[in-house]
C-alpha cells in the first residue's frame, strides 16, 4: 500500500506544479546521478524564429507548405514568417511528420522534404557546396538550421534562431553543485548543441540522434552514473523517457512525453526539476 505520507506529498508537489504519476519516482530521487535534457523546448523556449533563408528564396513557401500541419516549434515558425511574406499558405495534399528528422508532404505532384541531414540522406539527395558552407556557418553560430528539398533536390535551407530558458543556467550550477551529472541529448547537430552547452557549461553532449538513439544513450548513462533522469518535451524523446530512471516531461510538451513521463513539470520551469528533487527527499523523510 502507498504510505499516507507519499499521498499527502504527491499532492502537496502537485500544488507546486509537479504532476507525479508514478510514486517511484519519489523513491529513486536520493540516488539521482545523472540528469540528461533535450535541447528543443527543454533547455530552450523551443519558440523558433527565422533568422535567413539560405539558396532560393522560394523554399520558405515550399518550407511552409509541407509544415502546415505540424506542430513542431520548426515548423510553426517556418509558417509565421512564410504567412508575412505570402499570405495564406496552402494545404499540402498529405504529409508524414517523421520524429527526429523532419516532415515529408505532397503538393500538386511535387515531393517537399523539409528537415535536418538526416533526412537529407533519405532522400538521396545532393547539397550544392555553396548551400552546405552556408549552413555549416549558421550551426557553428549556434543557429538550427533545416534544409528544404524538392523532388530529391536540395533547393536550400532556413536558419532558425532558439533562446534559452532564462532559469536554465542557475537550474544545471545548482544540480551540479549538488553531485549530479548534467547532460544534453539532442536531436539536433552537433555545433547548435555544443553552443547550448558551452553557454551551461555541460561536459556531455550526444547530438544528431534519432528518437532511439536517445533512448539508447539514456540506457548508457544508467550503466554509466547510475540513477538517471530524462528531461522532455517532444514526441522524440517518449522512448528515452521511459527508458530512464525517473521520466520527465515539460508541461508544454506533447501528448506523447507526458503520457511518457512519470513526473510532469506543469508549466515548463525548469526550476520546479530541482523542486521535485527537494520534495521527495521531504516526503521520503516523513516516511522514516
Ligand atoms: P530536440 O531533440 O533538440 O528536441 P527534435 O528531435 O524536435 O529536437 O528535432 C531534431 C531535429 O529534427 C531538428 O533540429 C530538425 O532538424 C529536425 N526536425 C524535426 N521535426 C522537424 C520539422 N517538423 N520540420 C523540420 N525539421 C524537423
Ligand atoms: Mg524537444
Amino acid at each position: 500500500a502507498t504510505p499516507i505520507s507519499v499521498v499527502a506529498g504527491t499532492n502537496n508537489a502537485l500544488k507546486h506544479g509537479i504532476l507525479i504519476r508514478d510514486s517511484r519516482a519519489i523513491e529513486l530521487s536520493p540516488r539521482i546521478r545523472a540528469v540528461a535534457f533535450d535541447k528543443t523546448g527543454t533547455l530552450t523556449r523551443g519558440r523558433f524564429e527565422v533568422i535567413s533563408v539560405i539558396g532560393d528564396e522560394k523554399v520558405l513557401y515550399y518550407a511552409a507548405v509541407a509544415e502546415k500541419g505540424s506542430e513542431h516549434p520548426i515548423a510553426r515558425a517556418i509558417l509565421e514568417r512564410a504567412k508575412e511574406v505570402y499570405g495564406e499558405i496552402p494545404d499540402a495534399d498529405n504529409y508524414d511528420t517523421i520524429p527526429g528528422m523532419g516532415i515529408i508532404a505532397q503538393r500538386n505532384g511535387l515531393t517537399i522534404g523539409v528537415g535536418n541531414e538526416k533526412l537529407v540522406k533519405g532522400f538521396e539527395a545532393v547539397i550544392n557546396l555553396e548551400i552546405e558552407r552556408k549552413v555549416r556557418e549558421s550551426a557553428s553560430d549556434g543557429y538550427t538550421v533545416v534544409y528544404v528539398i524538392i523532388n530529391n533536390e536540395v533547393l536550400g535551407a532556413i536558419v532558425l534562431g532558439d533562446s534559452l530558458r532564462p532559469e536554465a543556467p542557475a537550474v544545471i550550477n545548482e544540480l551540479r553543485r549538488i553531485g549530479m551529472v548534467p547532460v544534453i541529448i539532442t536531436g539536433d547537430r552537433t555545433e547548435v548543441a555544443k553552443m547550448v552547452a558551452r553557454k551551461l557549461g555541460i561536459e556531455h553532449v550526444y547530438a544528431g540522434l534519432t528518437p532511439d538513439e536517445k533512448a539508447e544513450v539514456v540506457k548508457e548513462l544508467k550503466d554509466k552514473f547510475g540513477i538517471t533522469v530524462m528531461i522532455g518535451d517532444g514526441v522524440n524523446d517518449a522512448v528515452a523517457l521511459k527508458v530512464a530512471d525517473i521520466g520527465m516531461a515539460m508541461g508544454t510538451g506533447t501528448d506523447i512525453a507526458k503520457s511518457a513521463g512519470d513526473v510532469v513539470l506543469l508549466d515548463s520551469d525548469l526550476t520546479k526539476v530541482l523542486s521535485f528533487i527537494k520534495l521527495s527527499r521531504k516526503i521520503l523523510s516523513n516516511i522514516k
